[in-house]
């Protein structure tokens, strides 16, 4: 049998791990004491919360489908129906039903909403009178979309959810990477309002575009590397990859115990961008290069839990999101107690929300003490969903370049790392960086990694 080492513990490398199960013997090297990556549940006041991803993607089958693969079906769970709602001039304001990405496939259902003003709402409506607009190459989702439907449905519809999935500004982001179906939709021309209204039209009926994990989405990569069967060693920093003479892969690794070497048939590297970029410094230079300009954005998330019985009031709805050219600290709410049936049925007594901070650019906002955070995230949530009290537990989670920014180009640099990672043999990527950062998206990588190194 070969031998795979998989570095990285987060749900891309796990997912590699578990594609390998019985074809190869594997070793997942993982640098933090626990693995899981960006999907990582812990206690806030007894409560089992989410730290980092809450919810996994229902519209592609990829993660839902390991999730029931690895005994975990019986615990997916939908969230509450309620709308996304955005904080914008001064008020909770519902998006209409059926949008796509913020995009309105009804348009005129935004009227009485106060979510664009008169002018704003003609001017998305008229969209689906202008002329073709030319896609030709790659283009950011604001360069492509305020032509369409006008700066401020961009503003105010569209950039609110890129901050929420991906800490992004639409002015920078692909729209190519950033939003593939809607990029699909652009290149057959006429207006995208009316081809994503026949697309959700074709569609089949969801119940809803993503589910989460009864117990929290970090149980996930801990069922999924337990079904794997491989090694996993926590941790344990690599921090060199070396070929040696008989065409193995050699890992010098450092441990809480001292270094550590091992070598196997192959190596996959299921890491940010950045850390693959270090690893392939000597091996792929071109590769290093290219990797090293992908942008990873930093956020942080507050998660508090309030006791109800002292909170004057409670909002109402699963969380809103903020447009950025609104001015305010966070960029999103999640009200988890209203979102998750069994969250509220596990603690009847507190409310737990989270409120996530930081989009690519704002690093500086984060360069605050934890205090500060969860004092500007108190006020901020007592301004746009009412004054709910003082928590009484808050908890501090820091995702330091947690979010991969695919820029405009973004897909043409992945394709020259795949081409020159290709050249070396036995040598796999995977992960958040390059074909989508949801979930899904890093299960599908992962697992695309291991059958090429199968095959
Ligand atoms: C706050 C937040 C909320 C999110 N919410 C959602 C959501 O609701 N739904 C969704 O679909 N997606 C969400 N995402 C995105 C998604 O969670 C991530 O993109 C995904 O989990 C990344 O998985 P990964 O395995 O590619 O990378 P990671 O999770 O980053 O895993 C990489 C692992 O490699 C380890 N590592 C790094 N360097 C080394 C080294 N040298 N040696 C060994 N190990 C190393 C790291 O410690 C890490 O565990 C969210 C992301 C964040 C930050």
């Amino acid at each position: 049998m070969r031998s795979v080492i998989v570095i990285g513990g987060g749900i891309s490398g796990l997912a590699a791990a578990w594609q390998l199960r019985g074809r190869a013997d594997v070793t997942v090297l993982e640098s933090d004491p626990r693995i899981g990556g960006k999907l990582r549940t812990s206690s806030v006041a007894g409560i089992p919360v989410d730290e980092g991803a809450e919810s996994i993607m229902a519209l592609r089958p990829e993660a839902v489908e390991l999730a029931q693969e690895v005994g975990l079906g019986a615990d997916l769970c939908d969230p509450s129906s309620a709308p996304t709602t955005v904080w914008t001039h001064s008020a909770l304001r519902p998006m209409p039903r059926g949008h796509v990405m913020g995009i309105p496939t009804e348009p005129r259902t935004l009227a009485g909403t106060g979510l664009l003003s008169d002018e704003g709402l003609e001017r998305l409506c008229r969209e689906e009178e202008l002329p073709a607009t030319p896609l030709t190459g790659d283009v950011s989702v604001a360069g492509y979309l305020a032509e369409r439907i006008g700066q401020e449905a961009v503003d105010h519809l569209v950039e609110p959810m890129l901050g929420g999935v991906y800490a992004g500004r639409a002015d920078r982001l692909s729209l190519r990477s950033s939003m593939p179906r809607l990029a699909a939709v652009a290149e057959q021309g006429g207006s995208i309002i009316a081809a994503l209204r026949r697309v959700r039209a074709a569609g089949a009926p969801k119940a809803s575009p993503v589910q989460g994990v009864r117990g929290g989405t970090g149980r996930l990569p801990m069922a999924v590397a337990e079904a794997s069967g491989a090694r996993i060693l926590t941790s344990t920093r690599a921090r060199d990859l070396q070929r040696t003479p008989a065409g193995k892969w050699r890992v010098l690794a450092v441990t809480g115990d001292g270094p550590l070497v091992m070598e196997a048939d192959a190596v996959i590297l299921a890491l940010p961008a950045y850390a693959a970029g270090e690893l392939l410094r000597g091996h792929a230079p071109a590769a290093d290069e290219e990797l090293s300009a992908i942008v990873h954005a930093s956020t942080a998330v507050v998660t508090m839990a309030f006791n109800r019985a002292q909170a004057p009031v409670l909002p109402d709805g699963n969380g809103f999101l903020v447009p950025a050219v609104d001015g305010h600290t966070i960029k999103a709410a999640s009200f988890l107690s209203n979102k998750w049936g069994w969250l509220a049925e596990s603690s009847p007594d507190m409310f737990v929300l989270r409120a996530s901070i930081g989009r690519a650019g704002e690093e500086a906002q984060l360069d605050a003490p934890d205090r500060h955070l969860i004092r500007t995230a108190v006020s901020e949530l007592h301004l746009a969903a009412g004054r709910m009290g003082e928590p009484v537990a808050a908890r501090v989670t820091r995702w330091t370049r947690g979010l991969p920014q695919y820029g405009v180009g973004h897909a043409d640099r992945v394709s020259r790392i795949r081409e020159s990672v290709g050249k070396l043999p036995g040598v796999e990527l995977c992960g958040a960086s390059y074909e989508g950062v949801g979930v899904a998206a890093c299960v599908a990588t992962g697992r695309a990694a291991a059958r090429r190194l199968a095959e």
